[in-house]
């Protein structure tokens, strides 16, 4: 009854070494989404299509998230055959992937988007990513790792890069510095940022283009980031600590 199992294999020719490989997909009958962290992780029951969303192609290494390769170069797919092929043991990434599996292949993608020097955009979509699949494993050391990068990722895609890029839009961005600052302590910082996003996305000029419900969650993460910032002080303070 293979028909019925909820991961199956496509093929693609790889762009960069041309080979055609086979890699695992999530039949979309089989995703159940059943809701959303704060910094808009999907939460899934049963099969996570989070784990698939890497392709690696097993012969030279290259590594992307989704299918979507239109915005890359020449350039970019000679800096994966000049830098991460050499330094490629050859994996396959088909069939089934658990939470380890997921995190080795976006730790490919990670490698792969510095070898081509990539936007700041698609660091901060990396991060993520590698934050997200640590907190499905239980390590929140180490999602906080990858959190405190992610924000540093994000705040300089705001200030380089020309929004929206693809499907990130500067609301978003606004919103993802505010909650992952809020994630990572920095509550001055997720605050001011929490505040920019709401005073813009009030103008009406922005009004159809803020995604939906993000105002309202900013609104709400916003009283949890004061909350936690207050019970944070206190603490210092009955520590003695100064702030
Ligand atoms: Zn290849």
């Amino acid at each position: 009854m293979s028909t019925l199992e909820p991961v199956y294999n496509s093929k693609m020719d790889c762009p960069a070494c041309e080979k055609n490989f086979e890699y695992g997909r999530v039949r979309a009958r089989s995703i159940r989404h059943k809701g959303q962290d704060t910094d808009l992780c999907p939460i899934y029951e049963g099969v996570n299509p989070l784990f698939y969303d890497a392709i690696i192609c097993p012969y030279c290494g290259f590594a992307y998230i989704g299918t979507d390769y239109s915005l890359l170069t020449r350039y970019d797919y000679s800096a994966v055959k000049t830098v991460v092929t050499p330094k490629w043991a050859r994996r396959n990434f088909d069939g089934p992937r658990n939470v380890e599996q997921a995190i080795e292949a976006y730790k490919i993608v990670l490698f792969n988007s510095t070898a081509r020097r990539a936007p700041a955009s698609e660091f901060s979509r990396d991060c993520m990513r590698l934050a997200w699949m640590y907190r499905i494993r239980g390590d929140s050391v180490t999602e906080f790792k990858y959190l405190e990068r992610a924000f540093q990722f994000y705040q300089d895609t705001f200030l380089k890069e020309n929004l929206p890029v693809g499907r990130l839009d500067e609301f978003t961005v606004m919103y993802m510095i505010g909650e992952v600052g809020r994630r990572i302590g920095k509550y001055k910082d997720s605050l001011k940022w929490f505040a920019k996003l709401v005073e813009e996305g009030m103008l009406p000029q922005n009004n159809l283009k803020v995604p939906q419900g993000l105002m309202e969650l900013a609104r709400a993460q916003v009283l949890i980031a004061k909350a936690e910032m207050d019970a944070d002080n206190a603490r210092a303070a009955a520590n003695g600590e100064k702030k």
